[in-house]
């Protein structure tokens, strides 16, 4: 289990951090920590873009949510398995002015006794702002060791070369904003990057794979050991989805893949009984599938204190 150093228990951090922003579990030998990097309000059209929007209106009230913003959460992830310390996603950084209450990510890191320069490896579900901004925070770069490896699916690098938004709704500048963040990330640590194509195991017990749907290369990352699973499933699903797996998301590029992907995703879950954590369900995020009828059912665990 991680533990926290105890000289970054101040009682001002105590006081100041009131709300817990770090979840740890362990998978067979491999410790994981949930991270959050806060949350993005969205307008709600932006998570249901194929719904009547009377049904979107009942959704949201039957889940005690405003008519017309929705908290996105923004959960990271952090796994150790052997000797590699393998961080998963990123968060938003400073990459939008839009979203003040997201990109905590590096001194939540911090303040979890997990340091930048222990991270062996960085595994990227795909590379939307939200996902990749906290490297481009200045000072992270500097801090990450000169041969991090980041891993990143093939057809996603290949994609933000000349992104395709035909099939998003987002709302502006969002498009601009993810197209310059994926550019500069790519800049900035082309050396680090380890391409796979299909699936990479990272460490033991620790695999990325791609899916695609949400952008070409969107990979879920798996932790297996000892018998246990965790799925860290990145956008394939956001809180809507139990309810109405069908609903695009207007930041799917290819949405109706997107729907397919997640239906395929809740299915090997309820199948293998897993853990899932996802980038946007609310934190810790940690929690298994359960079928109900013909929708599916979020069953979270009970926190293990
Ligand atoms: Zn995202």
């Amino acid at each position: 289990m991680f533990s926290v150093d105890e000289t970054l228990h101040s009682s001002r951090q105590k006081t100041a951090d009131l709300v817990p922003s770090r979840y740890a579990l362990s998978i067979g030998e491999i410790d994981a920590l949930v991270v959050s990097d806060g949350v993005l309000p969205l307008p709600a059209s932006t998570m249901a873009t194929n719904a009547d929007p009377a049904d979107l209106a009942n959704w949201l009230k039957r889940m005690y949510m405003p008519p017309d913003k929705f908290d996105w959460p923004l959960n990271v992830m952090v796994a150790r398995s052997g000797a590699q310390t393998i961080l998963i996603d990123a968060g938003l950084g400073g990459q939008f002015a839009g979203f003040p209450r997201a990109g905590q990510f590096p001194q939540r890191l911090d303040a979890a006794g997990i340091d930048l320069e222990s991270v062996t490896d960085v595994i990227l579900t795909h590379m939307h702002m939200d996902h990749v901004g906290g490297l481009l925070v200045p000072g992270v770069k500097e801090r990450l060791r000169p041969d991090v490896r980041i891993h990143v699916a093939r057809a996603e690098v290949e994609f933000w070369i000349s992104p395709d938004f035909s099939h998003t709704v987002m709302p502006n500048p969002v498009p601009e904003v993810l197209r310059a963040t994926a550019t500069s990330f790519y800049n900035e640590y082309r050396d680090q990057l380890r391409i796979f194509e299909t699936s990479h195991e990272v460490a033991p017990g620790v695999t990325v794979r791609l899916t695609g749907g949400h952008t070409p290369g969107h990979s879920v990352v798996d932790l297996v050991s000892g018998g246990e699973r965790l799925m860290f499933a990145g956008d394939a699903m956001f809180p809507v989805g139990f309810d109405h797996p069908d609903w695009q998301n207007g930041f799917e590029h290819d949405p109706e893949e997107a729907t397919r992907v997640r239906i395929g995703l809740f299915q090997e879950l309820v199948k293998t009984g897993g853990l899932l954590t996802a980038a946007h369900l609310p934190f810790p995020s940690v929690g298994r599938v359960a079928l109900d009828g013909d929708v599916y059912r979020w069953v979270p665990v009970i926190w293990d204190f």
